[in-house]
């Protein structure tokens, strides 16, 4: 193990390689090599968004009799329960801390079981998940190693660095991965228990994707005419559902980002389908793909599809955008999310997504591409910002940083998480629900305009913050600082030829 590691706590984020370096030769190659695999990196390899563990904490506090324990740098942890209970987590997250002589003797791994066992208690919870942050992994602290179960309370131990998964939306398939295998491995084992809500005596769907709730009763009611039903929605709000995530007859990948729970559901034998059902060309592909999966007549398949198109149709025309717009964010359904603008009649000129391309938004990102949009998968921020500077938008739909600079160019803006995310995307709901938030932003573009002029010269460059007088500014230290890093680069990328 290597005695370093106590000291790297800081640099982990902004360090991937070092602690990537630092955790294969911990004995972690086996994990990095399925990392990279799953979640590949580049153009960017770093975390430029929050703390990818939040993804996966958030998925296990939103699920009930579920606990979570992190365990990790001080630092990590409060930010990352500060952010739950920002997003109202209403629970606890457990902790187990370290320090240097804990991490490097191995204790904390013995203090980790020791906090497990102490919380297994069955009348209060299904399952405790334990989640190895960036230096407890880069250590090698053993997680497989717990035991599975403690007195029928299930034991999942996870590693989620910020150097090996590149989104928090990527650390949510890691543990909804983690979980699935569990349950598989229970159903091969032997007989489960039945979902509180029944089963359907209809083949069901799983829905593979955290969605707006509206979402999966509009999916219902598109899949009822061909005598299908929607099964969960995975991640699980709770354990027993994961039984019936795995009892589907298909699987909706409506994130495609969930690449090894999408090996889980393959493992138990389920075929998955991509896109979505999102605007007239989405939702028609989309039932036909469905079709396929099942095997429903061509004749019946066509009938639910003129259903729901109809309907679409008479959303969208009632619900019309115009302007220019370019979409940029994390969750992953950056591409639906377009696909829906683009056929409610805005031009949508960039598509940044920081989820890496897969399998399953292949066909989205080629009907964008076809419709005059350009795609960019792990987008960086960078692209994201030259983007919208570049194309000087009629809205800007991005993640906080995008839209920031936004507003400093008086370009309308909106967040992609609180204002996009937070409405309906499929079918008939889906289709009249973007139109009025996205037409207001639009029109706020005078007001935009006027709040620039406003505030022209304050808060900008050298002037940002607050100044008793005027900003001491140190040029030719900034270049001394300049030449410091160009010459780190070139070592590092001599170091790189070698
Ligand atoms: S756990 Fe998250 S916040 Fe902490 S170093 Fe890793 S990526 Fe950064």
């Amino acid at each position: 193990m290597p005695d370093d590691l106590a000291h790297m706590e800081a640099a982990a984020c902004s360090d991937p390689n070092g602690m990537e370096d630092a955790a294969r030769r911990a004995g972690q190659g086996a994990l990095m090599d399925r990392l990279r695999e799953d979640y590949p990196v580049g153009p960017h390899d770093k975390p430029q968004s929050m703390c990818p563990a939040f993804g996966s904490l958030r998925t296990g506090l939103r699920m009930r009799r579920v606990a979570t324990v992190l365990s990790g740098s001080a630092c990590c942890v409060y930010g990352l329960t500060f952010v739950s209970h920002f997003y109202g987590a209403r629970r606890s997250v457990g902790y187990v801390p370290f320090d240097s002589e804990t991490l490097v003797t191995g204790k904390l791994f013995e203090d980790i079981r020791e906090s497990v066992h102490a919380m297994a208690d069955p009348a209060k919870f299904d399952a405790i998940v334990v989640t190895n942050l960036c230096v407890p992994t880069a250590s090698g602290v053993p997680l497989r190693l717990l035991p599975n179960e403690i007195n029928g309370v299930r034991i999942i131990g996870i590693d989620v660095p910020g150097f090996g998964i590149p989104t928090h939306a990527e650390a949510k398939d890691v543990l909804a991965a983690a979980m699935l295998k569990f349950a598989r491995e229970e159903v091969a084992a032997g007989p489960v228990p039945a979902p509180v809500a029944g089963k359907s005596d209809r083949p069901t769907v799983t829905l593979l994707g955290e969605m707006f709730p509206a979402d999966p009763l509009g999916i219902a009611g598109m899949l009822a005419p061909l005598g299908l039903a929607a099964g969960p929605v995975v991640p699980c709000r709770e354990w027993r559902e994961l039984y019936s995530a795995l009892d589907c007859g298909a699987v909706a990948a409506i994130h495609p980002f969930y690449t090894s729970a999408v090996r889980e559901f393959r493992a138990a034998g389920r075929d998955v389908v991509g896109s979505a059902p999102v605007g007239v060309e989405g939702t028609h592909a989309w039932l036909a793909s469905i079709g396929d999966a099942f095997g429903v007549p061509a004749k019946q398949v066509a009938a639910a599809q003129d259903a729901a198109v109809r309907q679409i149709k008479e959303s969208l025309a009632n619900a019309p955008i115009d302007g220019v717009i370019t979409v940029s964010g994390y969750e992953g359904s950056e591409l639906i999310t377009a696909r829906l603008l683009i056929e409610s009649g805005a031009r949508v000129k960039y598509v940044g997504t920081a989820c890496p391309k897969t399998e399953f938004s292949t066909a989205d990102a080629e009907w964008l591409e076809a419709h005059g949009a350009t795609v960019r998968f792990r987008a960086s921020l960078e692209d994201d910002l030259s983007a919208m500077e570049g194309l000087q938008p009629d809205l800007a739909i991005g993640t906080t940083p995008v839209v920031q600079r936004a507003k400093e160019l008086g370009i309308p803006s909106l967040y992609f998480t609180n204002l996009i995310s937070a409405r309906p995307l499929m079918g008939a709901a889906g289709a009249g629900s973007l139109a009025q938030v996205v037409n207001a932003a639009i029109g706020n573009r005078d007001r935009m305009g006027r709040m620039r002029a406003f505030f022209e010269g304050v808060g900008e460059g050298d002037t940002a913050g607050i100044w008793s007088g005027d900003p001491n500014l140190r040029p030719d230290f900034r270049a001394m600082n300049a030449k410091k890093m160009a010459k780190q680069a070139r070592a590092k990328a001599a170091e790189a030829m070698i």
